[in-house]
């Protein structure tokens, strides 16, 4: 018997794994508590937090990325009015260049007797070069010190017509240091209301005095032309405006809006605070908000301006975000969903392992610890008792007579005795280091760390009174009932002292028990405890 000491066979764990008993759960209950690994609990938890860092991250990253799309788009769209601008800023100089050269070769031949007393046709051609024919030219004049017309390039007859009350005719009576003067809109009296601006210079007597201006008139077909030209997107808008706030021509065309003064507009506001810029503002005319790129010509008194509705600048950008955007936010979501599920796999199978880890530890008709667990219990609390020095105690219990309650109840009724037995044993060890396991067959063990051979002695007397008090019948025993015998012994560990030694002195306190009439607890004579 001795010899059987913490060598385990595989056959006695499958004997022992039999059914499960009642009590069987709540010392399962009590043993996933005591075990349960919270690291690795916690595991599940870090994926979830993992899967949604990542998901969130990912959302971070894209958001970053169309973020700086977007920016890039707007600079796109800066850089694209910006040539814009330039390229109708290069047209309107060169032509007025050449208007103003034209104009100057007019205001030299007036002053050129030779060409004043020439016959009307002949001075017409020395005044008035091809230029007077370019396609949006409307008329070349040269007015009297009274505003009549005197000189016409429309015909050797002058048409007759007073323009003293134009603005460009009182600027330079009013002045004579204008030089060239470029006015605003106005509606054309010789061409039908045609919406033109003039450009003109004053003629002066050798005296100085004012001796009449020389206009031509420029259509604003013109501008309307090349603005028409420029592709700005559905909602965008290029307008000239005169320094003044003077509207002169605006793409989308609307013939209200030219010669509006804009000059309290916030826009236009801004275009005086720089030569050139850009910035992002609402439109007075149409609430449209948009990119205004403009840039005051340098040699003009006009101011070009190039302006983008945010709407056509983002509309691409707006339509690949959204579609990456609810990609994105999809992946991100199964992503999660992915990890919430592998967590619940994980944490399943956790659970799944631990209660295999558990039915390893434990005996499966009694719920107490199997051979095996004991083997480890022992092993600790031995090292524990060796390092704290304290007493180890040890109590063997092992049913009387159980062989006969089998002959005359049954097998049955033998594993049922067994159970109830066992939780007994079990109920009556209550501190928390204690344990107790099925040694095998119908013997247990208990474990009593840091427990004197007195305390031990009345655990043992305990456990001994509360099987007999089950009063299960048992005719073959000579007390009538199941009871059991117990030895009890303890130790304080050596260094050379192998724990096999407390088991022995433990079981053979038990033959003691056993010898001297059973149901009684009898205490190892081998070895007090110091
Ligand atoms: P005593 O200990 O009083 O000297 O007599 P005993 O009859 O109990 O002695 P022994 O140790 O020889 O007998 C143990 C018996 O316990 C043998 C077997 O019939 C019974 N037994 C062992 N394991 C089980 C079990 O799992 N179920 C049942 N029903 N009986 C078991
Ligand atoms: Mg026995
Ligand atoms: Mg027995």
């Amino acid at each position: 018997m001795y010899s059987r000491v913490l060598r385990f066979s595989r056959q006695e764990h499958t004997n022992m794994a039999i059914t499960v008993k009642g009590n069987h759960k709540t010392n399962r209950l009590r043993w996933l508590f005591s075990h349960w690994d919270h690291r690795k609990v916690t595991t599940p938890h870090a994926i979830v937090a993992a899967g949604v860092v990542i998901a969130l991250s990912m959302v971070v990253i894209c958001a970053v990325v169309l973020y700086q799309s977007r920016l890039d788009a707007m600079a796109r769209a800066t850089e694209a009015s910006r040539n814009l601008a330039l390229l109708a800023e290069r047209d309107i100089e060169r032509n007025f260049e050449l208007y103003a050269l034209s104009l100057q070769a007019v205001v030299d031949g007036v002053n050129d007797p030779e060409v004043m007393n020439a016959s009307p046709r002949l001075r017409g051609f020395a005044l008035f070069d091809r230029a007077a024919t370019a396609t949006y030219l409307g008329s070349m004049l040269v007015l009297d010190a009274e505003g009549n017309i005197v000189i016409d390039s429309a015909g050797d007859v002058p048409r007759k017509a007073n323009f003293s009350d134009r603005q460009y005719f009182k600027v330079h009576r009013d002045n004579p240091n204008v030089g060239l003067y470029v006015g605003n809109p106005y509606a054309s009296r010789l061409r039908d209301g045609a919406p033109s601006i003039p450009l003109s210079r004053r003629l002066s007597r050798p005296d100085g005095s004012f001796a009449g201006v020389v206009l031509i008139a420029i259509q604003l077909e013109y501008f309307h032309k090349l603005f028409a030209a420029l592709s700005l997107g559905p909602h965008g808008s290029v307008a000239l405006i005169a320094r003044d706030g003077t509207m002169v021509m605006r793409q989308p065309y609307d013939v209200k809006v030219i010669g509006r003064n804009i000059r309290n507009a916030s826009t236009f506001k801004q275009f005086l605070l720089a030569p050139e810029g850009s910035f992002s503002d609402i439109s007075t005319l149409d609430g449209v908000e948009r990119l205004y790129y403009f840039k005051n010509l340098p040699n003009l008194p006009l101011i070009i301006m190039v302006a983008e509705a945010h709407a056509d600048i983002y509309a691409a950008w707006q339509h690949r975000a959204l579609t990456i955007a609810s990609l994105m936010a999809a992946l991100a979501l199964g992503f999660i969903g992915l990890s919430f599920a592998f967590a619940a796999q994980l944490r399943r199978r956790m659970r799944a392992e631990s209660e295999l880890a558990m039915l390893a530890r434990t005996d499966g008709l009694t719920g107490l610890n199997n051979r095996r667990t004991l083997g480890e219990i022992l092993d600790q609390e031995w090292r524990r008792a060796k390092r704290t020095r304290s007493v180890l105690s040890l109590l063997f219990v092992d049913i009387d007579r159980f062989k006969m309650y089998n002959d005359t109840y049954g097998h049955q009724a033998g594993d049922d005795a067994l159970a109830a037995v066992a939780k007994c044993i079990g109920d009556n060890i209550r501190h928390p280091s204690d344990s107790a396991a099925r040694y095998g067959g119908e013997e247990f063990v208990v474990v009593l760390p840091d427990t004197s051979p007195e305390g031990a002695a009345s655990i043992a007397e305990k456990i001994r009174a509360a099987i007999a008090n089950l009063a299960i019948e048992h005719r073959a025993s000579e007390y009538g009932r199941v009871t059991a015998s117990i030895g009890a012994a303890a130790w304080t560990p050596e260094e050379d002292v192998d724990m096999s030694a407390v088991i022995r002195a433990a079981d053979e306190a038990l033959y003691d028990a056993k010898a001297t009439g059973r149901n009684r607890v009898a205490q190892s004579k081998l070895r007090a405890a110091q």
